[in-house]
């Protein structure tokens, strides 16, 4: 299975245009939000601009695509307008995706607010069961996080009990976030396979199904989540060379979400694409 490469593009010219700037820079698969990330309100896809979409990837060799939900979403909030949001805006989500088939739809487990973590996780467990169908085609997935403030997903064995947590486990996975990781407190810099090996005994690799590629500005461990360009952070190009070259990695759609423009993306894509053949740049 061959490398899938993207970013993150701004949704505002409809789904067509964006499989078009994923052309253009040479990316086979992209993130998008759903809807505007800080706000409430959502808009239907339209159903001739998602079957062009379709239809451009098709024969390119695309991978999968990773929408992203709202940050406002918040399924452990202490307040239940606010669960009670999170819940309808991930089923319309949902919903909307069905015109694409297949997609993943990542979201941020959630931040409990001084509840704890046990609480938060009961939270988002319930919030889920009113969300998760097996006869929908897309597959959520909880994004590990940096551990900022009271965020629940910093560690593997948060997310693994969110997964055994919910009736239709069948309907989770898991995207992994490099910065997120990193700030976290699992050195993928100097010990990638170890992590791997720890995110398979807790959560099981075939849970999986996404790569968020950011390089961190801090250090180990710093529970701070500030992204950085591929190469300019505290991971460094070896560690994407590693990542990108790993075995038990192949196949994975894999995301930037660095601060950049199309441009800076098209030549991290190109970066990682060499490095995967093994010819530094
Ligand atoms: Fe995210
Ligand atoms: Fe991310
Ligand atoms: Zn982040």
């Amino acid at each position: 299975m061959g490398l899938h490469l993207g970013c993150h593009l701004s949704a505002s010219g409809g789904l067509l245009a964006m499989g078009h700037d994923a052309v253009a820079i040479g990316a086979t698969t992209f993130a998008f939000f759903t809807r505007n990330p800080r706000g409430g309100n959502a808009r239907d896809y339209d159903p001739t601009d998602a079957a062009a979409l379709v239809e451009l990837m098709e024969g390119r060799g695309f991978g999968p695509l990773v929408a992203h939900a709202p940050y406002t979403m918040n399924l452990c909030s202490a307040k239940e307008d606010v669960r009670e949001f999170g819940v309808r805006a991930m089923r319309e989500d949902l919903a909307k995706l069905e015109l694409l088939g297949g997609t993943y739809y990542n979201f941020h487990p959630g931040s409990h607010v001084g509840q704890g973590s046990e609480r938060g996780i009961e939270l988002i467990v319930e919030g889920l069961d009113q969300v998760l169908d097996p006869s929908l085609s897309s597959t959520v997935l909880l994004e590990t996080m940096a551990g900022k403030g009271t965020e629940i997903g910093r560690g593997f064995e948060e997310l693994a009990a969110i997964i055994a947590g919910v009736r239709h486990p069948e309907c989770l996975g898991v995207c992994l976030d490099t910065c997120h990781v990193h700030d976290a407190g699992y050195d993928i810099v100097d010990d990638l396979e170890g992590v791997l090996d720890e995110f398979d005994a807790v959560i099981g690799l075939s849970r999986l199904r996404a790569l968020h590629l950011n390089d961190s500005k801090n250090p180990l461990g710093s529970h701070k989540d500030r992204h950085e360009r591929i190469g300019e952070g505290e991971l460094g190009v070896n560690t994407f060379a590693n990542i990108v070259r790993n075995e038990r990695l192949r196949g994975l759609p894999m995301v930037l979400e660095t601060p950049n423009e199309l441009e800076g993306y098209a030549r991290e894509i190109a970066l990682l694409r060499d490095l995967a053949e093994g010819t530094d740049s």
